[in-house]
């Protein structure tokens, strides 16, 4: 049974998403504040973290980036709650290290189907696929989640790591951005927003892979199509 921890400080919406996650099966926690949150997910970390970022005290930015940053939960599937109007980049992005997001107010069928796809793509990566990704100088080790340029450790993001090992594990091979959403966030659906996604977590990995982050070698774009991982 999968364990989920919700950490939402408004409480009929936190009883309303728990209540739903329970008809789905799953084993739900929660917490209403930021601080006791956190506790949990430390204590216990759940398979999936529902996180508000607008949370009295400890905000949901702030736990994201704790809990990246210990090893015990650096893999925890985070799905944000975020306002309207909050700049998606910055969420997902490198900045909180989430997985996905939702914007509130959004129906629950919504929140159901991320929360699904985002347990479904965490089984698939523990499911095996090789540990240990090795091209053009750069090594990806899938296990430990640790990625190095000529030996030199590159800090990226959860999104950048994924996005990176999906384009290594097809070298040579033109990947379309649906597909890279498809594969890399689980959508279903891409529109205008979510293609740019795609782009901007690219132009994230050419500054930290590329020598000139203006002129790739490695991630190549194949104009009107996609993007290519260049293995030579
Ligand atoms: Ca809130």
């Amino acid at each position: 049974m999968k364990r989920i921890l919700i950490i939402e400080d408004e409480l009929t919406l936190c009883e309303k998403l728990a209540q739903a996650l329970r008809q789905e099966g799953m084993k739900v926690d929660t917490a209403l504040d930021g601080e006791s949150g956190l506790a949990k997910a430390q204590e216990k970390p759940p398979d999936l973290l529902l996180l508000d970022i607008m949370l009295p005290g400890l905000d949901g930015i702030s736990i994201c980036r704790i809990l990246r940053r210990n090893e015990k939960t650096a893999q925890m599937p985070i799905l944000m709650l975020t306002a309207r109007g909050m700049e998606v980049d910055k969420i997902i992005g490198l900045e909180t290290g989430a997985d996905d997001y939702v914007v509130k107010p959004f129906a629950l069928g919504e929140l159901l189907a991320r929360v699904r796809a985002l347990l479904r793509r965490t089984r698939e990566v523990s499911h095996g696929k090789r540990e240990i990704l090795e091209a053009a100088g750069i090594r990806l080790n899938q296990i430990s989640r640790r990625c190095f340029r000529n030996g030199e450790e590159l800090q990226l993001s959860n999104k950048e790591f994924n996005l990176l090992g999906e384009l290594m594990r097809n070298p040579n091979v033109v990947l379309s951005r649906d597909l890279l959403l498809t594969k890399v966030w689980n959508y279903e659906y891409a529109g205008e927003r979510e293609v740019r996604t795609v782009d901007v977590h690219i132009r994230r990995l050419r500054i930290k892979l590329e020598e000139n982050p203006a002129k790739p070698k490695r991630i190549v774009t194949v104009r009107g199509v996609g993007y290519r991982f260049q293995d030579a």
